[in-house]
C-alpha cells in the first residue's frame, strides 16, 4: 500500500507520522514544492510555534473557527487538543501553557517540532521528495491514496488543478490582518493598548480583547479576531468599512449615572484631566475633545445632557472608517479553499475522486490566532490517518 501526501507542511508531516504508526507496512512519501519543508512551522509563533490551545477560554468552536466549526467539532471526537498535547508530548516535545492558554514547545523554538517530525519520518523511512511540485492526480498515479496538505493558496493558482477534478471552492481571501485607519488624531495614542469590543456595525460581528493603536491604525488581539470574522465581508468591501469600538463594558445607564456623580463630586475639575472610568489618561482625553470638541475644556460642574449624550455614544459606539488591510506578521491564514461540501465529513475523502483526501489549511477551515489554525491542521491529518488505515 502506497500513499503519497501533496505538501511537506505541518498538516503532511502529522499526516505521514501517524499513517506510519497506524499502519508501518505502508509506504509513505511526502512531495514538496520548495526546497525546505515545514517553512511555515518555522517562523509560525514569532520562531517559537504555538502548536496548539487548552481551549479553556472557548465555549462554543464558532468564537475561534469562523470558518468550518461544525467539521471540526465533530472531529474533535477523534482527535482534540488533549490528544494534541499528549501526542507531542509522547513523542519527545514537552510543552508549556502560557496564561493566555497557547501552548508552546517548552524550548520556545518552533524547531523542536520541526525536529520532532524530521527525526521521526526518518525513522519511520517516510520519503521526502523536495522540489517536487504536483499538479495533477497523473503526477502520483503509482500511489493507492492520495493526501493534499497543500495549505492556504490566497490567489486561488494552488486549488485550480482540485477544482478540474470536480472540487467545489470557497473564493480564498486573506484572514488574520490589522485595519488601516486614517485618522492624524488618533496617531498620538501610538502605542497605546487597551480591553475594547471591535464591531462592524450593521452586521453581527464583533470581538473582544486588547487593541493595540499603531501608527498606521488598530491591531492587537480583537482587531485580528474581528479580522478573521469578517475576513469575508471585508473582501468583499475592499476592506472599506465602518468600524465601531466600545471602550468600555459598562451599560449605558453606568456609564450616565458615573458621569452625573462626577458633576456634584468634581464641580470644580476639568473634564479632560479628571478621568473618572480608569481609562488611560491620554485615551480619555482623546475621547472627551472627539465628543466635545470646542467644549471640551468645560469643568465637570458645567456639563449639560448634551455632553454627556455625545459622551456615551463616543465611550459606546466610536466610529471609524476601515480604509484598508495591514498585514500582520506574526500569522495570517487563507479563509476559503476546498469546500466542504466536497468532502465526507466523517473521512475528510473527496466526495468526486475516490482515495483523495484533504487536511489542513487547503480546506475551508480557519481559526482565529492562538494556536487553532495548527490544531486545525493535526485534526484533519490525524483524521485523514485513520481513515486510510481503516481500509484494510
Ligand atoms: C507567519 C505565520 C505564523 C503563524 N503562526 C501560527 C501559530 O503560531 N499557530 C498556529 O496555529 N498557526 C500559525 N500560523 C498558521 C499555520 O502556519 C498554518 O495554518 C499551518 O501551517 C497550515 O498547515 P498546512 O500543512 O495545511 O499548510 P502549510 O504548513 O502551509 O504547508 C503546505 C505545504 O505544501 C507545499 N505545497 C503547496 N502546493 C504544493 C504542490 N502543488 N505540490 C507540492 N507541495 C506543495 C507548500 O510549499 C508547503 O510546504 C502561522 C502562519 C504564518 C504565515
Amino acid at each position: 500500500m502506497k500513499t503519497a501526501i501533496v505538501g511537506g507542511g505541518a498538516a503532511g508531516f502529522f499526516l505521514a507520522i501517524n499513517l506510519k504508526e497506524m499502519m508501518p507496512e505502508m509506504e509513505v512519501t511526502i512531495f514538496e514544492r520548495s526546497q525546505r519543508v515545514l517553512a511555515k512551522v518555522e517562523i509560525s509563533g514569532g520562531g517559537r510555534c504555538n502548536c496548539t490551545n487548552t481551549f479553556e477560554e472557548v465555549s462554543d468552536l464558532s468564537q475561534v473557527y469562523p470558518r468550518g466549526h461544525r467539521l471540526l467539532k465533530r472531529l474533535f471526537k477523534g482527535f482534540n487538543h488533549h490528544d494534541a498535547y499528549a501526542w507531542f508530548e509522547r513523542h519527545g516535545v514537552p510543552l508549556v501553557i502560557q496564561d493566555d492558554q497557547c501552548v508552546f514547545p517548552e524550548a520556545q523554538d518552533s524547531h523542536a517540532i520541526i525536529n520532532c517530525f524530521l527525526s521521526l519520518a526518518h525513522r519511520y523511512h517516510i520519503e521526502i521528495r523536495k522540489s517536487c511540485k504536483v499538479q495533477s492526480l497523473d503526477d502520483v498515479r503509482d500511489y493507492d491514496y492520495v493526501a493534499v496538505t497543500t495549505g492556504g493558496s490566497p490567489k486561488g493558482e494552488g486549488l485550480r488543478w482540485l477544482s478540474a477534478l470536480g472540487h467545489e471552492i470557497e473564493a480564498p481571501v486573506p484572514s488574520l490582518f490589522t485595519f488601516e485607519i486614517h485618522d492624524k488624531q488618533l496617531q498620538s495614542l501610538m502605542g497605546l493598548v487597551t480591553d475594547v469590543e471591535a464591531m462592524i456595525p450593521g452586521t453581527k460581528m464583533r470581538a473582544s480583547g486588547p487593541l493595540l493603536i499603531t501608527h498606521w491604525g488598530f491591531s492587537g488581539p480583537a482587531i485580528l479576531k474581528l479580522s478573521s470574522h469578517a475576513a469575508r465581508y471585508l473582501a468583499e468591501h475592499d476592506y472599506q468599512s465602518p468600524l465601531a469600538i466600545r471602550w468600555l463594558s459598562l451599560t449605558e445607564q453606568e456609564m450616565i449615572t458615573l458621569l452625573h456623580e462626577q458633576v456634584v463630586t468634581q464641580p470644580k475639575k476639568q473634564l479632560t484631566t479628571y478621568n473618572p472610568f480608569g481609562l488611560q489618561q491620554r485615551l480619555w482625553t482623546y475621547l472627551v475633545e472627539k465628543a466635545l470638541d470646542t467644549r471640551s475644556q468645560i469643568r465637570w460642574m458645567e456639563l449639560n445632557k448634551k455632553d454627556v449624550n455625545r459622551l456615551v455614544n463616543i465611550l459606546l459606539n466610536d466610529t471609524y472608517q476601515i480604509a484598508g488591510r495591514a498585514p500582520f506578521k506574526d500569522e495570517f491564514v487563507t479563509c476559503g479553499g476546498i469546500s466542504l461540501k466536497a468532502i465526507n465529513p466523517s473521512t475528510l475523502e473527496s466526495k468526486h475522486v475516490p482515495h483523495l483526501y484533504f487536511a489542513g489549511e487547503v480546506l475551508d477551515i480557519d481559526g482565529i490566532t492562538g494556536g487553532f489554525n495548527f490544531q486545525a491542521a493535526w485534526t484533519t491529518a490525524y483524521t485523514i490517518a485513520q481513515a486510510i488505515t481503516s481500509h484494510r
